[in-house]
């Protein structure tokens, strides 16, 4: 598979290439040149074919003859070594949980896959690469997560200060060793912005930097995985779609709708976003007109410019029609999602963390002016990593997972900085 710049189509790249620079020169993002479309017998027989086996076919075409059948393989088998339960919450809604992973957010089958990828890439290589990420909050654990102690590769981990939850901080900044941890004086967009400039400064080429952040098609593209591991356990229900995907960066519903578009039967997708809303507002005004981000308790959604959004129109063309009855947007505060945590876990006793909810909120919009339908919402994060407003809101106290507790105890080591000039003269260091 061949990508180009979104920018410019005459700018192609390898999977290999893409994957290494991140973004293109232009500031485009990459995407493939064409949708692999999978085969009806491979629907008819999902049930028999295992996570691992889902997970290769729907990525090797992606990926081609850059890495070998064998260490895909392989690469795909560790990448999905933990559970993706689906599970019922009400009549025809369940959530697909994705929080099972190392760092207990979706973004560890991204992460996992993209660093996995690059240590196959980097290995042997004299030059070091080094990762440049900015996060909301889950980005950049997961991230760190899966290049700790990678030969070869440097982490540097932008987060906005004061803004991510305290188990999201230990995540980021107790590794030590090869991961560097970055507070800027901001919000997410200010760290965004800052990254996005670090790749295009040619006073910084010598370092070899890349992103990990969804524009890198090494992390968006794997998120396609557990669409289809979805799809597989409610196949047999035999009714239509609805997936509601909880929005920041748009990386994850943007890799459901390409899962879509190479043939996964999904009817609608919802994006379901915070008090941030500049997709909803796109959708019922037609403008693009990112405002400042506003903080909210679903953080890892606040986000007011999202990068993949410019894929979803690439997904359709720019033909708004086509894109309209395959997408709505939706905006919710956080008063709507908070009653919403509280009324399922009063109701059934099951926890939704913020961004869940906001997710499960889609799904009941949705349904107000539509029926028959299964209703899906992803549970992007782990409800113990936003235990200061669930627990209040609850008066309960959430069980930390044991993986988390040594976690919890190691020592914060993190660089303020204030502006761009700061984060070069550190990466120059
Ligand atoms: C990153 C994140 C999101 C948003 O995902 P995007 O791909 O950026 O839209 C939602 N929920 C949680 C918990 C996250 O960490």
């Amino acid at each position: 598979m061949k990508y180009y710049s979104l920018n410019n189509p005459q700018r192609i790249a390898s999977f290999k290439e893409a994957a290494i620079q991140g973004i293109a020169e232009d500031k485009g993002l990459f995407f493939p040149i064409e949708i692999p479309k999978l085969e009806k017998a491979f629907f008819d027989n999902i049930q028999h074919l295992s996570k691992e086996e889902i997970a290769y076919q729907v990525i090797s075409p992606f990926v081609g003859n850059d890495i070998e059948e064998q260490e895909l393989r392989q690469i795909v088998r560790e990448t999905l070594a933990f559970e993706f339960p689906v599970v019922p919450i009400d009549k025809d809604v369940y959530t697909l949980e994705l929080f099972h992973g190392p760092t207990l957010a979706f973004k560890d089958v991204g992460a996992g896959f993209m660093s996995r990828c690059l240590r196959s890439f980097v290995k042997g290589k004299k030059d070091k690469v080094t990762i440049l990420v900015a996060t909301s909050g889950d980005t950049g654990g997961a991230v760190a997560h899966g290049f700790y102690d990678v030969e070869g590769i440097e982490v540097v981990v932008l987060y906005p200060k004061g803004k991510v939850s305290s188990i999201q901080e230990k995540q980021l900044t107790t590794l030590g060793k090869n991961i560097k941890a970055i507070e800027v004086e901001g919000s997410f967009d200010d760290c965004q912005a800052m990254v996005k400039k670090a790749f295009l400064d040619e006073g910084l080429k010598d370092c070899h930097l890349t992103s990990a952040n969804s524009i890198n098609i090494a992390r968006w593209l794997p998120q396609m995985f557990y669409y289809f591991l979805m799809y597989r356990e409610l196949q047999h229900l035999n009714k239509p779609l609805v997936v509601s995907v909880p929005s920041g960066n748009f990386g994850n519903i943007c890799a459901g709708m390409l899962a879509q578009k190479m043939g996964l039967p999904i009817n609608h997708f919802i994006a379901a976003t915070n008090a941030n809303d500049t997709i909803p507002r796109f959708f019922s005004s037609k403008a693009y007109t990112p405002k400042q981000t506003i903080e909210t308790i679903s953080n890892a959604m606040d986000v007011s410019d999202p990068s993949n959004f410019v894929r979803i129109l690439e997904l359709f063309a720019k033909n708004a029609k086509e894109l309209s009855n395959n997408l709505s947007a939706y905006s919710f505060t956080d008063k709507a999602t908070l009653e919403l945590i509280e009324e399922q876990y009063e109701k059934s006793g099951y926890l939704l963390d913020p961004h869940a909810s906001v997710g499960y909120l889609g799904i009941k919009e949705y349904a107000k002016e539509h029926k028959d339908f299964t209703g899906v919402f992803l549970g992007t994060a782990h409800p113990v990593k936003f235990p200061e407003c669930i627990e209040e809101l609850l008066d309960i106290e959430i069980p930390v997972p044991d993986r988390l507790k040594d976690i919890m105890k190691g020592e914060k080591k993190s660089t303020i900085i204030q502006n761009y000039e700061e984060l070069k003269g550190i990466l120059l260091k």
